[in-house]
This record gives structure tokens, C-alpha cells and sequence, in this order.
């Protein structure tokens, strides 16, 4: 399942870790620790580091918390470092260790503090608690368990996250000349860059919400993650303190002129020899160019990036608008001081902008199929959710983000600019939803409650087991309905969570994910696929009653005529690949022929 409830929380603490009876103090609400700003050499460059505010949790040495477990193993194997005590008075008093790119374990500190804030923000834009559970899944040990990161696991100029594994960071030497801003040989660090740990953590959520999602079934599949990855990373930075008040100072308020602010990983970029950052979320070109012009994933996810920050800078520009008026300023970049008060507003209003897309792009995955998401049903899912809670487009953000996909040849997969329209038909053959313990689960979370029956609470392992049985035996007096067969049908995973609606109600949505995968033609076609599962499914969008608003499916690879296509479209990509490569076909063959090695995972 993708959504095991957490643990229960313990009390708010009398007793603390070390066993010492506290005095009954509160505990704190938030940690703060320093980090640098977007990378070391940007906080050189500009003089500052940042404080960042993260939820309180108690910390083991690593730091080893709830969700967040820092490992510091070598590439050779040895190790661990020893990890740092954040609870260690000492660095309590003084908000962790000060800045320092040759101390591993302020490397530890501020690996774990980029992340901390990132769980925050994914948190907030889902509506919900994430646990890592589909990220352990067939390893041995408990089920949920932190996320495993490795800050110096790598000799080499990458980062990548790993099912099973966790966040693998790399350190290399800059060939960059001076005029990179970095001195030739330095010793450039994965882990303290704000964008590197951001998008690698990004990929492991998206992966836990959705784990099929990294097969290669197609050229959008990969790209789609390293889109998503992007997204968040860049979005990440509207949430670093005075960063985005130093880029609205500088460009007048046109904060997507080209610069830090709307770049990716700038130290890793030119460290590892490039002439600029890793990627930006900019097109490089006035007229964007259409995506199905790059097969490299992260060319191609780029220009799904450029298109939301098309739309979400049209809408920060709405906001700002009327504040700039005031002030007597005709529009973005045409003044280029700004008043310090006027900044703030503007901020403000950029933050807000930046939180509302980021939950868009969020709960669209909700919306997404189960396996080979493309472009278009990113495009569908963003509209869709949204659509349902907002039956109106409030600052037209969905038609400009649409017509930015357009532009770039990206097409909703349904076909409609207005999104997939609620199947009504469908939801009339099926049965309702079992949604009870689902619910059950998504109130426990949200009020940090144990809910209780007959008096007892009952677990939230008890739970999760028995909707999972519900939702199995759902499937087995629905498969036929939906296309797939009921002996073959599995349970992919589901979720339930509250979200308020355009009149300020909470509104449950639930959603269940099922698969179907075509075993014999993999044994028939097992040469020519490298290994690469076939697999089609349907992911249900319902309402509290169990009422199904959405259905969207992917055809099961060689059964029926569209899984004919499907079977044929990804025989092509795979023979495609192997071509291209020249090595084994499957995952590695196709990662060596399609992925930019320079680049990061
Ligand atoms: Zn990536």
C-alpha cells in the first residue's frame, strides 16, 4: 500500500530519549539550523548563509529521525562517519554548525535540514503525512521506515535515489576554470546543494505515491519524474529566507530573469565543467521548442518545467500587478528599485503563488494512472484536481497552463483543455468505493488521533490491512467492469485525504490504484524487453460515500486493441534504446542510451 498510517506518535515529552525525567517543559515546536544559501558558492558569493525552520522531532546522532535517517558511508564502503547529535546542547544553543564545506558533519546537519523543510512542504501541499513504505517495499526490515541518506556515498559528479537504498549523494573535483566562481580542483559536494537534495527527495516521493512510475515504458515515463523533480526543487526556493527578496530587489520585481533564482544546482553545473547551471526552469529559446524534440529525460522534463512556470509566473505577474499600481510602478522590470515595503508585499505574493502551484502539482498525482504516466496526463491530472475543488479557474491558471503545455506540443491526454470530464457513465457500473477505513486512517493522521472502536484503539497497521482487503475484494466484483481480469488483478495501493474545497468545506477525496500485468507476453517478448514489466492499470478517484468521480486507465500491454498498441509502442521504444546503446536492453541499457551521463539522476 502506498499509505500506511505513521506509527503513533508518542506524547509531547515529560521523558526524554536519554531517559532523564524532564522538568515539564513545552516541548519546542520548530529546530533551527544553518545551512547555505542554494550551495556553498552561492553563499560565498553573496555573503549569506540561511537559518532554516524545521518541525521539531527528537534526534538520534546521524541525524536519525522520524522520517530522515543521514548514513555517512564512503564510496569504499567505510564508515559510517560518525553522525552529528543535534540534540547535543551545544549545538541546540547555537542552531547547529556553522557553515563549513570541509566538516562531514555540518554536511550531515544540512542534508537533513533541506529535507526536513522539504517533507514540511510536501506535507502541507498533500494534505497529509508521508511515511516511506513503497520505498522499502521487498527489502527486509520493518515496512515504514526513515529514508536512508547517504550525503558522501559517491566519487563522482551525481546523486541518485535508489528503491531499496535511498539518497546516494556524490563529491568531485571542479574543472571549472575561476570564472565559474569555484577554484580549480575544489571539491564540489552533491549534498550541499539545496537543488541536488530537493530533486533526489523529490524523486522518492513521487515514487512512493506511485510506485510504478520509474519503469521505462516510454520516452515520458523517466522525463516525467525529472520534470516533477525540477518543479519542486525550483519551487523549494521561494521557501529559502531572503532569497527571494534579493532576486524581486534586483530585477524589479521580474523575478524570472535569468540568475540563481531560476536556475538548478548552479555550483554543480559549472563545477562539473559546464558554462552555466544544470538546468533552469526557462525555456533557452523566445518560442519554446516542442518537447517531442528531446529524448535525453531531463531535456525533456525541462520542458514540461518551463511550461508550469510559464502559467505560474502569468500568475504572480496577475497578483503583483495591482500592488505595483499603487506605488505608482507600471509593471514588473520596468523600475528596478523597489521600495523595501513593497518588496515584502510582493514576496508575499509570490510565496502564495508558488504554494498554490505546488499543491496543484501534488494533488495531481492523485489523478495520475497507476504506470506510464506521460506528459499529457500530468496535464489532465493538474486540471482535474483542481477542477474538482474549484469548479472555477479563479486567476486562470489552469487555461494558462494548458496553453503554456500547448505551446510546447504537450496535449492533454483526454484531449480536453478543460481536463477529463467526472465519468459518470463508468461510476454508474461500478460499485461505490470502500472508503471507511480509509477515512478512518486520513482523520487519525490529520488529528494525530487514534480512532477507537468499541472503545479500543484499534492500530493503524489493523486498519490499513482491512481496507486493503476491502479494496481487493472491490476489485474482484469490479475487474470486468474496468477491462481487466479478476484473477490477475492487483491492488497497486490507495490513499484518502481531506482538502477544502472553493466554499471552505473539507472535501475527502479517495483513491485506489489497481494493475494487471501480461506475464506471458513478457515471457514471449523477454529478449527485446530487457526485463521491462508490462503492465496496465486504473487508478479510481472517489468521493467519502465510495461515489467514483474519475477513472483513468492505462491498457493492460497486448490485451485488447489498445494494449496491441501499447505492447507494439514499447517493443519500438525498447528496440530503440538497444540501438542506441549498443548494450544490454531493460533499464541500464536504456538509462546509457538516453540519459546525459553528465547529468544528474
Ligand atoms: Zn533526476
Amino acid at each position: 500500500m502506498s499509505d500506511p498510517a505513521p506509527p503513533d506518535a508518542p506524547a509531547p515529552g515529560r521523558i526524554n530519549r536519554r531517559g532523564r525525567a524532564g522538568a515539564g517543559y513545552p516541548s519546542p515546536a520548530r529546530r533551527r539550523l544553518r545551512v547555505f544559501s542554494l550551495d556553498p558558492t552561492h553563499s560565498r558569493l553573496s555573503g549569506s548563509s540561511v537559518v532554516l525552520s524545521v518541525p521539531w522531532e527528537e534526534l538520534r546522532p546521524g541525524p536519525r529521525g522520524s522520517r530522515i535517517a543521514v548514513a555517512d558511508w564512503y564510496p569504499d564502503g567505510s564508515g559510517p562517519e560518525p553522525g552529528v547529535d543535534l540534540d547535543d546542547r551545544d549545538l541546540l544553543a547555537q542552531d547547529g554548525l556553522a557553515p563549513d564545506e570541509s566538516d562531514p558533519q555540518f554536511h550531515q546537519q544540512m542534508v537533513y535540514a533541506v529535507l526536513a523543510s522539504l517533507l514540511e512542504t510536501l506535507d502541507q501541499a498533500r494534505g497529509r503525512r508521508l511515511v516511506w513504505s513503497n520505498v522499502w517495499r521487498g527489502t527486509e526490515g520493518p515496512p515504514v521506515r526513515p529514508l536512508t541518506v547517504m550525503p558522501h556515498a559517491l566519487s563522482i559528479a551525481n546523486a541518485h535515489f535508489s528503491p531499496g537504498v535511498g539518497l546516494s549523494f556524490g563529491s568531485f573535483r571542479a574543472t571549472g576554470d575561476l570564472s565559474s566562481g569555484l577554484f580549480p580542483n575544489q571539491w564540489v559536494h552533491a549534498c550541499l546543494s539545496h537543488d541536488i537534495v530537493n530533486h533526489e527527495a523529490a524523486h522518492a516521493f513521487l515514487y512512493e505515491l506511485r510506485p510504478q512510475s520509474l519503469e521505462p515504458t516510454g520516452l515520458d515515463s523517466i522525463a516525467f519524474h525529472e520534470g516533477f523533480a525540477d518543479i519542486v526543487a525550483v519551487l523549494q526556493h521561494f521557501r529559502l529566507p531572503g532569497l527571494l527578496e534579493g532576486q524581486i530587489l534586483r530585477s524589479g520585481a521580474a523575478i524570472w530573469q535569468p540568475g540563481p533564482f531560476v536556475e538548478l544546482a548552479g555550483e554543480f553545473g559549472r563545477g562539473a565543467g559546464r558554462t552555466g547551471a544544470l538546468r533552469k526552469a526557462l525555456d533557452d529559446t523566445d518560442e519554446p521548442t516542442p518537447f517531442t524534440e528531446f529524448e535525453e529525460p531531463h531535456a525533456r522534463g525541462a520542458v514540461l518545467t518551463a511550461a508550469l512556470f510559464e502559467a505560474f509566473f502569468g500568475a504572480y505577474t496577475t497578483g503583483i500587478t495591482p500592488l505595483l499600481r499603487v506605488a505608482g510602478i507600471r509593471g514588473a522590470g520596468s523600475n528596478p528599485t523597489l521600495p523595501q515595503e513593497l518588496v515584502g508585499q510582493v514576496a508575499e505574493q509570490a510565496r502564495l503563488a508558488a504554494a498554490m502551484v505546488l499543491t496543484m502539482t501534488v494533488r495531481a498525482i492523485d489523478y495520475l494512472p497507476p504506470v506510464d504516466i506521460t506528459f499529457g496526463d500530468f496535464v489532465d491530472a493538474v486540471v482535474c484536481a483542481d477542477t474538482d475543488l474549484f469548479p472555477e479557474d479563479r486567476i486562470g491558471f489552469r487555461r494558462s497552463f494548458v496553453e503554456a503545455c500547448r505551446r510546447r506540443g504537450i496535449v492533454p491526454a483526454s484531449g480536453r483543455p478543460a481536463g477529463r470530464r467526472p465519468d459518470e457513465t463508468v461510476a454508474r457500473q461500478l460499485d461505490p468505493l470502500p472508503t471507511r477505513q480509509a477515512l478512518m486512517i486520513a482523520t487519525r493522521d490529520l488529528a494525530g488521533w487514534s480512532v477507537s472502536r468499541s472503545g479500543r484503539a484499534r492500530s493503524a497497521g489493523q486498519l490499513e490491512r482491512s481496507w486493503q482487503n476491502a479494496l481487493r475484494g472491490w476489485a474482484g466484483r469490479n475487474a470486468e467492469r474496468l477491462g481487466l481480469d479478476p484473477e490477475a488483478i492487483e491492488l497497486d495501493g490507495g490513499a484518502a485525504g481531506f482538502r477544502m474545497n472553493q466554499d471552505g468545506f473539507p472535501t475527502a477525496v479517495v483513491t485506489a490504484r489497481f494493475t494487471q500485468r501480461n506475464r506471458k507476453a513478457e515471457a514471449d517478448f523477454g529478449d527485446r524487453l530487457g526485463g521491462v514489466p508490462l503492465v496496465g492499470g486504473v487508478t479510481l478517484v472517489g468521493e467519502a460515500d465510495g461515489r467514483i468521480r474519475h477513472v483513468v486507465s492505462k491498457p493492460v500491454p497486448g490485451v485488447g486493441v489498445a494494449g496491441g498498441d501499447a505492447l507494439e509502442r514499447m517493443l519500438d521504444f525498447a528496440d530503440r534504446s538497444a540501438e542506441a546503446s549498443g548494450v544490454p536492453r531493460g533499464l541500464a541499457g536504456w538509462m546509457h542510451a538516453l540519459y546525459d551521463l553528465a547529468g544528474m539522476h
